[in-house]
């Protein structure tokens, strides 16, 4: 068999490590990609057929090419030796103490992954950026870089990722852009050029773009903010729809007609969540801070204001609708995970709604198509709620006391409940018997629509009370 025209690492198997690997696999069949991780759990997981991330498509792209050139290993030191691309793509969540706690980003891993990657390499590399990372991180990595033993040299690139966890595979067979940004140098642009030559093998030209270091790091934090910024801009119109008697689907449908502001990403709901969304906007905010412009990181953050405010709302709502207590009263939790199409339940706002609820002492019988219960019990144990900021008071070790049951089958989850809140978009809610649901529920039923994927007007013929995100209330 012929050598591989390149050898490719990725640092980090998860989320996006392990699909945007296993794609380049996939249409490269020339070259070798290498998934490693620290996790010995997750590497088992990508080599045994239950894969540790849920995606539509993934394990079919896993099988084409896994054992012929993707291979997953917690062998992190040897593989990324010999590599001629390393693609770092380990996690940057929020610092949680310390200088910038709440906002900036945490770089321990990526330091430590740099760190090792000047310690054991025995080749020149192209170091990617595939995280992402506060701008001019780069600068930080390059210091780290070339001070090693060896006289190697690096060069690094910002290769940020806008996948879509739900539709990742989609999105990287088909992305809207590739976005590669270096140094505009000999060694930069070769590198560019390097990497360019992957992408092209399955992305139009015209759709990938090079950009300067900066441009390409900040882009990636500028185009999360400005995703979020429209979800809490609808949000925030939800709120004074319920007020007037306006409806938010009707009025978004009436914007998104107008070509400057499109149809997308107009979808008003109980909030954003994922690891992604309120983690880049608060490190956009803290480098505004840091640069000196108070005025531009306050308004970044209002949209995780907004967003704060729109869970809260939600459990206010639920709670006040049902004559102002839930204390004993069963509501079924359907669905946790922060979307649809994925097990993903990272900053879920079914975690505060679901917090919110039990500080007020419900019964609460969740389920979800693909978090499992170990999962979910995890995620409200470590996450502790409060009405006004809970962004800030994620901590370990929150006890709640209310109870909290499981369900492996959404017409057991809403016998005999109360009230019902939909909290993730997943299809199978759209379609549910809703008649039987209503026959098993204690009246009068309440139906609480955080995503507003039911018809208000069959569910009211039902008799069910229901209240759905910036609609006009039950009479
Ligand atoms: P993740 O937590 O799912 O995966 C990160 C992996 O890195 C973990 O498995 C961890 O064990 C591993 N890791 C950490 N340090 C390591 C080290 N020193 N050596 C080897 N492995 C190490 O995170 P994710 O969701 O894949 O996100 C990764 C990055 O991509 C983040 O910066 C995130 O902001 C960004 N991103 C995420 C998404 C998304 O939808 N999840 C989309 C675009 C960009």
């Amino acid at each position: 068999m012929a050598p591989p025209s390149l050898k490719i690492c990725c640092i980090g198997a998860g989320y996006v490590g392990g699909p945007t690997m296993a794609m380049i696999a996939l249409k490269c069949p020339d070259v070798e990609v290498n998934v490693v991780d620290i996790s010995k759990a997750r590497i088992a997981a990508w080599n045994s057929d239950n894969l540790p991330i849920y995606e539509p498509g993934l394990s079919e792209v896993v099988e084409a090419c896994r054992g012929r050139n993707l291979f997953f290993s917690t062998d992190v030191e040897r593989l990324v030796a010999d590599c001629d691309v390393v693609f770092v793509s380990v996690n940057t969540p929020t610092k949680t103490t310390g200088l910038g706690a709440g906002k900036a980003a945490d770089l321990t891993y990526w330091e430590s992954a740099a760190r090792m990657i000047a310690t054991v390499s025995k080749s020149d590399k192209i170091v990617v950026e595939k995280s992402t990372v506060p701008v001019k991180t780069a600068e930080a990595i390059e210091k780290v870089l070339s001070h090693n033993a060896k006289g190697i040299k690096f060069q690094i690139l910002s290769n940020p990722e806008f996948l879509a966890e739900g539709t990742a595979i989609q999105d990287l067979a088909f992305p809207d852009r590739v976005l590669i940004g270096g140094r505009d140098t000999e060694g930069g642009q070769k590198a560019v050029n390097t990497l360019k030559s992957v992408y092209a093998r399955w992305v139009p030209e015209d759709k990938i773009i090079t950009t300067g270091l900066w441009s390409a790091e900040l882009s990636k934090l500028a185009a999360n903010a400005i995703l979020a910024q429209r979800i809490s801009s609808v949000n925030a119109i939800s709120a004074l729809c319920e007020s007037t008697g306006a409806d938010v689907s009707e009025v978004a449908f009436a914007i998104g007609k107008d070509t400057r502001i499109g149809p997308k990403f107009l979808q008003s709901s109980v909030g954003f969540g994922g690891s992604c969304f309120q983690k880049d906007i608060l490190n956009l905010v803290y480098i505004c801070e840091c640069n000196g412009l108070s005025e531009v990181a306050h308004y970044w953050k209002q949209v995780v204001a907004i967003n704060d405010y729109q869970k809260s709302r939600f459990a206010k709502r639920v709670i006040s609708s049902m004559f102002n207590t839930v204390a004993g009263k069963k509501i079924a939790i359907l669905g946790f995970a922060f979307k649809k199409d994925t097990g993903d339940t990272r900053e879920t706002p079914a975690i505060d709604v679901c917090h919110g609820l039990l500080g007020d002492r419900a019964v609460l019988t969740i389920f979800d198509p693909q978090v499992p219960e170990e999962q979910i019990r995890r995620d409200l144990s470590m996450n502790k709620f409060e009405w006004d900021h809970p962004h800030q008071l994620h901590s370990h070790g929150g006890s709640v006391t209310s109870k909290i049951e499981y369900a492996t089958d959404v017409y057991e989850a809403c016998k005999g409940a109360h009230g019902i809140c939909i909290l993730t978009e997943w299809e199978m809610f759209r379609n549910l018997d809703y008649q039987r649901i209503y026959d098993n529920m204690q009246k009068p039923a309440f139906l609480f629509d955080g995503r507003n994927i039911v018809k208000v007007a069959d569910m009211r013929k039902m008799g069910f009370i229901v209240y759905s995100i910036g609609k006009p209330l039950d009479p």
